[in-house]
């Protein structure tokens, strides 16, 4: 055996001899002679002035580091056991729905059987399935186990007998597994006045459940170079073992030893920590551990999953920056992790500066918490992460009949969510999206974050490019319900762009490119998904030729504005036109706001084209004013941008001046989302257009987070449904309460209301019946030029319009 002095200098000499080490000996000899008796006194007033700080310093690091590397592990140790969580809990689900078929509580023991093997075919991870009657007699199973045998003793059926509930217990090697280790679950089959029947029970094998560890195994390789050593232990919390790593690579396990040492490391449930010495090996190992255990349905397990990985990995940094140190000079005393280690070096006189130790520490902690692989807040694999499973992906898929999918998703608006709500709430917000999208997905499929508000889905297996589409829907419904954040409904929407791959020849970039680009095309409508087409490839290219030439539109006068008709059924008549506008560009022809709004407000063009629109828009109304629609109403959208303008009041005030509208006649379209931003500043803003004596209406109504109680604080006049509910009314009844509730709300509030996007005599009668009778839409007339609009406004009356 070592002593640990020997094993810190074999630490320290394995390392060639640095340069420096030579230029010192050369040096030190002759000091030594000539002055060899103050030697010592140097060394010590060293060790006490400058070593005691740093060995301190040091010390305070050591545990930051070491608990860096070993959160990476906990967190991939939870990751593990929250799919392992996840797969428990789906077939928890799965076998108390099987005990409630009619096939288990009758009597024809040939459809039982054949409905296991059903089972067993479709779900392969229950090695054993069986029905007993209420004494415990197999009645049939997927096996050839004797009918009538004797199954009372099992502690699946003695579980449910007591506490006639579902079980789910400890994974054991059972006779029904194959001696395989397995989890048992099982469920009453409930007879009339819930009188217990029989007990459907099914065992779900450790073998498949040590897929999802295998895969992250991996994963923390590929982190930490494909040479470290990772091994796993899966354990009960009193620290046998379940399943190990190294089961398979040697065979046994001296169980003994390692389960008195994982009780310890459970009860005292660090995040990871540095084991001193490896039980077998006598190597410095870090390890993580998490437990498997779910909130909400008693398991009533206790098991853990333990990574450790071999600390020589991670304490490459840290000796290198011994090497440093000892470069700088000084001498140095450093317990590091278990080891001693010793290293007398000549005093260099520019040492001084304990700080920049200090720094040099936290740039090697930052190295290594680099190094880690998931997202803080969420858990989840991160973009490096995914970055490495991605081509793995690919190559697994490849070697199939099968196909892969990459979804792209992107929370709608979110930098909105953020800048309303405050960080603390959008990172609420953040994790508690990455947990619905876990819900969505099978326990194989990985969910990444890449950074911000971007998450990605890798799907492998499908037989069709539907079963990607079938998924990302289940996501686009799961995260379209409403959040709950700090007593708070937050509602977010969410596009999704697929791609799919099957070939090797796919690469990673063009992938992801693919997949990013479908996620632009789903932008453009929010809240959908959207496949990549190749026809994509070349919108992209146009949108970044767009951003250059957009610069220049306003000043070559390309945009113009289109008018639509609002109508007020009550009177018949054409009671005012919204402004929208539109970009009539050289090359692509006439462009609509989709494609360039979006662009205007991130390069603050918006505020440009914006007063343009208002500008224009009030000179043309004023022109029809003077030609006899004295009352027509004019409404200007106005973008979050122009709202955050200090000088947006100014300048309404300027153009109705000097084009002479009456401010009564103006209405400026502000999104549901508007309202709230930046509280105070909107509030200030709203309360002194208000004061121009110009109206306002939230459009697009019912898209965004605030509630009419929030509204009848403001100074707003009028609500505009938005297109989506007045589209879906018709076939959804949920949309048509939605109208319903708004349109009754709104009046009790003494809101105007006005319904969007109306296109049908169907929705039109619709909303008459909810008496909704402000509406504009393509079924009254499509947005058009002035001149086409001054026909609409003076030869023609409502009715002929809608008839
Ligand atoms: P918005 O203010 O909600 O305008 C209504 C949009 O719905 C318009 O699309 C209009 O053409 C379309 N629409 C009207 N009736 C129907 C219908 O019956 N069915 C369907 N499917 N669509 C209908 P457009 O012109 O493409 O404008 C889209 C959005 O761009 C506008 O939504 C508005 O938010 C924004 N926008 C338009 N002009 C401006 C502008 O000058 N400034 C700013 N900041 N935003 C603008
Ligand atoms: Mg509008
Ligand atoms: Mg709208």
């Amino acid at each position: 055996m070592h002593s640990k002095e020997n094993m810190a200098h074999s630490l320290w000499t394995r390392r060639a001899k640095p340069r420096w080490a030579s230029r010192m000996q050369s040096l030190t000899k002759p000091m030594a002679m000539m002055r060899h008796w103050w030697l010592p006194i140097i060394i010590l007033a060293t060790t006490a002035v400058i070593v005691t700080p740093m060995a301190m310093a040091i010390n305070v690091m050591k545990t930051r580091l070491t608990t860096g590397v070993g959160e990476s592990l906990a967190l991939a140790a939870a990751d593990i056991a929250g799919k392992l969580d996840l797969l428990l809990a789906e077939r928890y689900g799965d076998i108390q729905v099987m005990a409630k078929t009619p096939v288990f509580r009758g009597q024809d023991r040939a459809a039982m059987r054949e409905t296991l093997a059903m089972i067993q075919e479709a779900y392969p991870v229950y090695l054993w399935l069986g029905v007993t009657d209420a004494q415990g007699r197999l009645i049939a199973a997927t096996d050839h186990m004797s009918p009538r045998r004797n199954m009372s003793e099992r502690p699946w059926f003695k579980a449910v007998k007591d506490r006639g509930t579902i079980a789910v217990l400890d994974a054991a090697e059972t006779e029904e597994s194959g001696g395989m280790l397995a989890v048992s679950i099982a469920a009453p089959v409930q007879g009339p006045h819930g009188k217990l029947q029989g007990v459907v029970a099914a065992l779900v094998g450790v073998p498949v459940l040590e897929d999802v560890i295998v895969r992250t195994v991996v994963a923390l390789q590929a982190q930490h170079g494909t040479e470290a050593r990772i091994e796993y232990q899966f354990m009960r919390k009193d620290g046998t073992l379940i399943a190990d790593s190294l089961l398979r690579e040697e065979g046994r396990v001296n169980l003994k030893a390692m389960g008195l040492r994982s009780a310890h490391l459970i009860d005292a449930a660090p995040a990871g920590f540095i084991e001193e010495t490896h039980a077998r090996r006598r190597e410095p190992v870090i390890t993580g551990y998490a437990r498997t255990q779910r909130s909400g349905y008693d398991f009533g397990l206790e098991w853990g999953i333990l990574l450790r990985m071999d600390a020589r990995e991670v304490l490459a940094p840290v000796t290198f920056l011994l090497w440093k140190l000892a470069a700088a000079g000084g001498i140095l005393c450093l317990p590091l992790l278990g080891y001693l280690v010793w290293s007398t070096v000549r005093l260099n006189r520019e040492w001084t500066r304990s700080e920049s130790l200090i720094g040099d520490l936290r740039m090697a902690e930052a190295k290594l918490s680099d190094l880690a692989y998931y997202d803080q807040l969420t858990g989840l694999p991160n973009r490096r992460l995914f970055m490495e499973l991605l081509p793995r992906a690919i190559a697994r898929v490849s070697r199939t009949d099968r196909l892969g999918a990459l979804l792209f998703l992107d929370m709608d608006r979110f930098k909105l969510i953020n800048d309303t709500f405050g960080h603390v709430c959008a990172d609420l917000l953040l994790s508690a999206f990455a947990s619905r999208l876990k819900g969505c997905i099978r326990g194989a499929d990985t969910v990444a974050r890449l950074g911000g508000d971007e998450f990605t889905v890798l799907l492998e297996g499908l037989s069709w490019p539907e079963e990607a589409a079938g998924i990302a829907q289940r996501i686009l419904n799961a995260t379209a319900k409403p959040f709950e954040i700090q007593g708070r409904e937050i509602f977010v929407s969410t596009s999704i762009g697929i791609a799919t791959f099957a070939s090797e020849h796919m690469s990673p970039d063009t992938l992801i490119a693919n997949a990013d680009m479908a996620m632009y095309e789903a932008k453009t409508r929010r809240g959908v998904y959207r496949f990549f087409s190749p026809s994509m490839k070349s919108i992209t290219a146009e949108r970044v030729d767009l951003e250059a030439s957009l610069r220049q539109a306003v000043e070559r006068n390309e945009l113009v504005l289109h008018y639509q008709p609002q109508i007020d059924l009550r009177r018949g008549a054409v009671v005012g036109v919204e402004a929208l506008v539109r970009w009539q560009h050289a090359t692509h022809g006439l462009l609509h706001p989709g494609a360039f709004i979006g662009l205007a407000e991130e390069t603050g063009l918006i505020v440009q084209v914006g007063e343009w629109v208002l500008r224009t828009a009030c000179r043309q109304v004023k022109a029809w004013h003077e030609q006899g629609a004295t009352h027509l109403r004019l409404a200007v959208n106005l973008s979050r941008a122009q709202m955050q303008c200090p000088n947006l009041v100014d300048l309404v005030r300027q153009v109705l001046e000097e084009t002479g509208l009456a401010p009564a006649c103006l209405e400026l379209e502000i999104t549901e989302t508007l309202l709230i931003r930046n509280g105070d500043v909107a509030l200030e803003t709203l309360h002194a257009l208000h004061g121009l004596g110009v109206r306002l209406s939230v459009d697009d109504f019912g898209t965004g987070y605030s509630s009419l109680n929030y509204i009848k604080n403001l100074p707003v006049h009028a609500l505009k449904i938005d297109q989506s509910f007045v589209r879906d009314m018709v076939a959804s009844a949920k949309d048509a309460m939605i109208v319903k509730t708004i349109v009754s709300l709104a009046r009790a509030l003494d809101l105007d209301i006005m319904a969007e996007g109306v296109e049908t005599a169907e929705q039109r009668d619709l909303l008459l019946a909810e008496q909704c009778f402000a509406m504009q839409g393509y079924y009254f007339g499509r947005p058009a030029p002035a001149e086409d609009m001054s026909v609409t406004i003076f030869d023609c009356t409502a009715g002929e319009l809608v008839g």
